[in-house]
């Protein structure tokens, strides 16, 4: 009991000096503003009273983000607030005002502002006025230069000051801006992350409360407050910042090649946990300069508009250039959405794998009194079991697995796989999907909706949805909730909050999920996702060619959605990814196949190798990869040439040393018949590179030219080698790509397909 009274004593006795303190602190503030303001009042108004008690906010600074292997990708750097106290002026010294236009003109020259409105601003008695928000560090210490100028020459003291604030800065240039956002002048997030995560990345500011008269002279009992600003937290995210600019360059490069008229997308996921590994929407906004228009052919069109239409359409391409296409946008998936169909078909167990049930002869009426919708290939694809027709992306065998299903299962599947619903990724802006909505018709989904639904069209659904969709196929049938944060860590490293995978529901069963996968995988090997193929990768996807718009006779009027959805490596899938191109040129190319295809592979022939996964041949890759490299370092070039030769192969030698000291391709790598081993002589020699040249749509005997000239190996692949009829489809490492002199790049050879 003893104890606890001393405690309470001193508790309370600290309590009451505390408490004395404070009213004597505050208490001495607020009775010299009642002082000047009521008893003095009119008399000091003039000398712009409520500067008294100056008030100054210390700004937090903001936290930074990072990517998921902690590369730094935003952060707020030191900047300053140029303010001006024209108060400290004398105004009864006789050269008050030359003094004045003397500030106003360095200061002018310093920050490149107006000399007019600086010395206008130098005339108002008053102690904070803020002539600039965020000048960097050189700015800064010219300031300060011209501060001890002014004081040495004239005895002006602080006229100009400088606040501490931060300027947010990231790292790259046009970088995942979708994904990060940027913030506002004030610091508060506007878009991405930036935004979603505001709160916690603010922190809190601070306050400094400084009493002082008209003259800037501490007042008697010189008060002066400070709280601290506490540093806001940092996020990590699941973005990997190689995966992304892999991602981001291949988009970019097809938004060129195909005159992509409203931009792009490609999102990848890990299908296990639902994490976003890269979301490239491009051409977007530069977080470090986001009000710059990146289209400059828009900026352009807008340019020539009269003068008072400029800024309306200006602000509108702006929040255009804002807008995260993978979330925000809707579109009609088209033949993409042909794995949900099949997976609703097996899921209610209306047809066997090997079943040859479904049937095309080109077109198909799907109902009595229903007009003839047709197949993309106007000749039919005959009799066909569910994969053929994924495969063949047949529409009339889509329309009669609608009809297996009928409206209500249709319905059940939108649903299960998460249609119906945003997904609930971790940012700004996210899109519901756009259904069916025939008055009178169970869940709005009327006969013709059921047919043309069943092969993806004429309802709208975001790409994000599309691919989290996707992902569930190769997830097991478990439909994860995306996300893009993993955790928010303080900065000491603390974790605050972390993301835990989120499993929606069981979309379908384990069994068909597996089904399909191997569907998918099948239609990129050989059927019409040969485009996305990568050799020696197990890769599934499926294209997509969707029209946009139909005029009143139901055709379309030439604007189309082109994407490609899959997934890999199919044995036990690891990433989902989705190549989504706003309206291509027709006059070049809009099929999905031909558009968004080659830039799925080309992300994936980079991200698979990244992301440590091992090639696997099939057996046919491996038949045409029949020679065994031997060891040939530490001999001499004689006898490693020698050995060489035996073996079947060829050598070429670079370097000026006596002895073999490195070689490519390495010791037991499988190599084509009568392919090159380079041997490196000396370490100079190791440094050569090679460039990979575009392989895609040449002839056998071009890519052999091609392969001979650039110091390749090249295996070729592709079912049927007839060299009138086929053309290079796919190529194992994308072209540019620089690689040690007779690397060995796959091609892939195909018939030329116009698959929807
Ligand atoms: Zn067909």
């Amino acid at each position: 009991m003893a104890k606890k009274g001393a405690i309470a004593t001193l508790w309370n006795r600290s309590n009451i000096t505390m408490l004395i303190i404070i009213i004597l602190g505050f208490g001495s503030v607020f009775f010299r503003l009642f002082q000047l303001q009521i008893l003095e009042g009119d008399s000091l108004k003039e000398e712009a009273v409520d500067q008294q008690l100056f008030d100054k906010v210390v700004a937090a600074k903001r936290g930074s983000i990072y990517d998921v292997n902690g590369n730094i990708l935003a952060q707020s750097v030191s900047a300053w607030d140029v303010v001006i106290a024209p108060a400290k002026f004398d105004d009864k010294k006789e050269n008050d005002e030359e003094l004045r236009k003397i500030v106003a003109r360095g200061l002018a020259d310093i920050l490149n502002e107006d000399y007019d409105y600086l010395s206008k601003k130098m005339k108002q008695n008053v102690y904070y006025i803020l002539i600039r928000s965020k000048v960097d560090a050189g700015i800064k210490d010219k300031i300060l230069e011209f501060n001890s100028e002014i004081y040495d020459k004239y005895g002006i003291g602080e006229v100009i000051e400088l606040h501490e604030n931060y300027s947010r800065y990231y790292t790259h240039d046009n970088f995942a801006g979708a994904v990060l956002g940027f913030v506002g002048n004030d610091g508060n997030g506007l878009e991405g992350v930036e935004y979603q995560y505001d709160e916690e990345l603010n922190g809190n500011s601070g306050r400094v409360v400084i009493a002082k008269d008209a003259t800037n002279n501490p007042l008697p009992y010189q008060y002066e407050k400070k709280i601290d600003a506490v540093d806001g937290n940092n996020l990590i995210l699941t973005i990997d910042e190689n995966i992304q600019s892999i991602m981001e360059k291949y988009v970019r490069q097809t938004l060129k090649e195909f005159n992509v008229k409203n931009r792009g997308c490609a999102v990848m996921m890990n299908v296990k946990t639902g994490a976003i590994l890269g979301m490239a929407c491009e051409e977007s906004f530069n977080p470090n300069n986001p009000r710059k228009l990146q289209d400059a052919k828009k900026e352009a069109e807008i340019n020539a508009l009269p003068e008072d239409k400029q800024n309306e359409a200006y602000v509108n391409a702006l929040q255009a250039q804002w807008r995260n296409k993978a979330v925000s946008d809707t579109y009609v998936p088209g033949s993409v959405f042909k794995m949900v169909t099949a997976s609703a078909v097996l899921s209610e167990d209306l047809v066997k794998e090997d079943e040859r049930v479904f049937s095309c002869d080109g077109s198909y009426s799907p109902y009595e009194g229903a007009g003839y919708i047709s197949c993309w290939n106007y000749s039919g694809h005959g009799a066909q079991t569910i994969e053929e027709a994924l495969c063949n992306s047949c529409n009339p065998a889509f329309m009669q697995m609608g009809f297996m299903l009928k409206r209500e299962k249709f319905y059940e599947y939108y649903v299960a796989f998460g249609f119906s619903e945003k997904t609930g990724i971790d940012l700004p802006g996210e899109s519901n999907s756009i259904f069916f909505s025939t008055p009178g018709e169970p869940h709005g989904i009327g006969l013709m909706d059921l047919a043309v639904g069943s092969f993806g069209q004429n309802f709208k659904i975001t790409p994000i949805q599309m691919l989290t969709a996707c992902a569930s196929i190769a997830n097991k049938g478990k439909l994860m909730t995306p996300y893009v944060v993993s955790q928010v860590v303080d900065n000491k490293g603390n974790v605050v909050k972390a993301t835990e995978p989120v499993v929606k529901r069981q979309a379908i069963s384990e069994t068909v999920a597996r089904q399909i996968c191997n569907m998918l995988e099948r239609n990129a090997k050989s059927g019409g996702a040969t485009n996305g193929y990568v050799a020696g990768y197990r890769i599934g996807g499926k294209t997509g060619t969707s029209e946009k718009k139909v005029d009143e006779f139901g055709n379309a009027t030439g604007d189309y959605i082109a994407s490609f959805c899959g997934i890999a490596p199919c044995d036990d899938p690891e990433i989902a990814l989705l190549c989504y191109f706003d309206t291509p040129d027709p006059e070049i190319n809009y099929y999905g196949s031909a558009v968004a295809g080659p830039c799925f592979r080309n992300i994936m022939s980079e991200v698979l190798p990244y992301l440590g996964v091992e090639k696997v041949y099939t057996e046919e890759e491996l038949s045409q990869l029949d020679t065994s490299v031997g060891v040939y370092d530490n001999m001499s070039v004689d006898e490693a040439k020698a050995s060489i030769e035996k073996d079947g192969l060829k050598a070429r030698v670079i370097g000026n040393g006596k002895n073999v000291i490195a070689q490519n391709p390495t010791a037991y790598s499988n190599i084509p018949k009568e392919g090159t081993v380079v041997l490196y002589t000396d370490e100079e020699s190791r440094k050569t590179k090679v460039k990979v040249p575009d392989f895609t749509n040449c002839s056998l005997s071009d890519v052999n030219y091609l392969a001979s000239i650039n110091d390749l190996n090249v295996c070729i692949m592709g079912s049927s080698i007839d060299e009138s009829m086929t053309y290079a489809k796919t190529q194992d490492i994308a072209a540019g790509t620089e690689v040690e002199p007779f690397t060995v790049v796959t091609v892939v050879f195909n018939q030329d397909n116009h698959i929807m």
